[in-house]
């Protein structure tokens, strides 16, 4: 998920725009490329600049408050939050000199901004060829952890058209010139930045670089080649998977005539009636009687494959652990099949029959105080 803008900048959501003004400045010439030769410096760059040319501009920033970070990346895509946004300007006014001045610290070379940027636009830009990937939230239980699973959902998403097989064309269409390229397959676009006027020649979005249409669009898909449709798909959920993690399905989101987006399913494992986890581990708790905790005995205890038959020794003491060996989860990185860790509990009457009050009476009595030492403790 994309960084949040306010904490990019670390102003709060209430802050004028002086004060956003006076954040991006600083961190704009702390992390400007030309100055901060660290790793992460030109991705801090990008995004404070991008939150800035989103806050900076009232109806962009009423936009971003009300859909909110994540919402707002899906609708608004790098050309659009940048529409409008003059570099050069924006600097100047904060009393940033760029350009050939001498008395730069920056330098003016057009090729920063197009390194940082353009390719910046190519990644996020969602156009014809490239199709949305999808976030699914799926919740799994901890015996699919345990087993693995493979489970059914209906999505819904952009499905491949199936009047023109995706290919957009009204079956049968003939061949034509693109008209929007006029049959070249690029494109010029001029756009403002910190440097001045830029030109860029990109890949014409109608025919996406061939030069050709076809001459009817398909009459189902309006020659999108998707429409909005469901689609039952089925998700592998891998044995030992943990909580938060995004399974990847290629090319299962949303499709386009180019690469169609992926499908992430992120595993939310519901917590277990009987079970904790704690890695591959898995902790449960067993409450005994007091006679069988004294005696020793077989006892069931809860597994993630049903009840298994242990064997608690005499004398068991309340809050004994009993290991068993493998029966927790699988690695899902490969490391060594978790245990299985039983805590036993002991359970003491609350109301006794006459007949169990005289056992305990001439229990009482006989012990020989071997254990109990401080007789008076015990009332005696
Ligand atoms: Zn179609
Ligand atoms: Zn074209």
């Amino acid at each position: 998920m994309a960084e949040d803008y306010y904490s990019l900048l670390g102003v709060p959501k209430t802050a004028s725009l002086d004060d956003i003004k006076r954040a991006y400045r600083d961190l704009a010439l702390k992390y400007h490329p030309d100055v901060n030769k660290t790793e992460n410096a030109e991705e801090k760059f990008k995004a404070i600049n991008e939150a800035y040319a989103v806050l900076s501009n009232p109806e962009k920033r009423r936009q971003y408050d009300a859909y909110g970070p994540e919402q707002f990346g899906q609708r608004y895509n790098a050309e659009d939050i940048f529409r409008g946004f003059n570099f050069e300007d924006i600097f100047r006014d904060l009393g940033i000199n760029v350009g050939f001045g001498n008395f730069s610290n920056f330098s003016s070379s057009n090729d920063i901004f197009d390194r940082l940027f353009s390719q910046g636009f190519g990644t996020r830009n969602r156009g014809i060829d490239e199709g949305q990937s999808i976030l699914y939230r799926m919740d799994v239980s901890l015996e699919d952890v345990a087993g693995g699973a493979e489970k059914g959902i209906m999505l819904r998403h952009v499905k491949k058209c199936d009047r023109c097989s995706g290919i957009g064309a009204e079956p049968g269409s003939r061949i034509i010139k693109c008209d929007h390229c006029n049959g070249s397959g690029y494109m010029t676009i001029v756009r403002n930045s910190m440097f001045g006027r830029m030109q860029t020649t990109t890949t014409c979005d109608k025919c996406g670089g061939t030069g050709k249409v076809y001459e009817k669009q398909c009459r189902q898909c309006h020659g999108k080649g998707g429409v909005v449709g469901e689609d039952k798909v089925s998700v592998k959920i891998p044995a030992g998977v943990e909580d938060g993690m995004r399974l990847r399905l290629k090319g299962m989101g949303d499709y386009s005539r180019g690469a169609p987006g992926d499908l992430f399913i992120e595993v939310h494992v519901q917590k277990h009636k009987l079970f904790r986890r704690e890695g591959n581990d898995i902790y449960a708790e067993v409450s005994i009687p007091f006679y069988v905790a004294s005696l020793g005995g077989k006892i069931d205890a809860p597994t993630l494959h049903g009840t298994t038959s242990i064997e608690v020794h005499q004398g068991t003491q309340p809050g004994t652990k009993v290991i068993l060996g493998g029966e927790g989860l699988k690695s899902f990185r490969g490391s060594r099949q978790g245990d299985e860790i039983i805590t036993v509990n002991v359970s003491l009457p609350k109301n006794l029959s006459k007949e169990e009050e005289e056992l305990m009476k001439k229990f009482r009595d006989l012990d020989s105080g071997s254990e109990h030492k401080d007789r008076n403790w015990f009332g005696r």
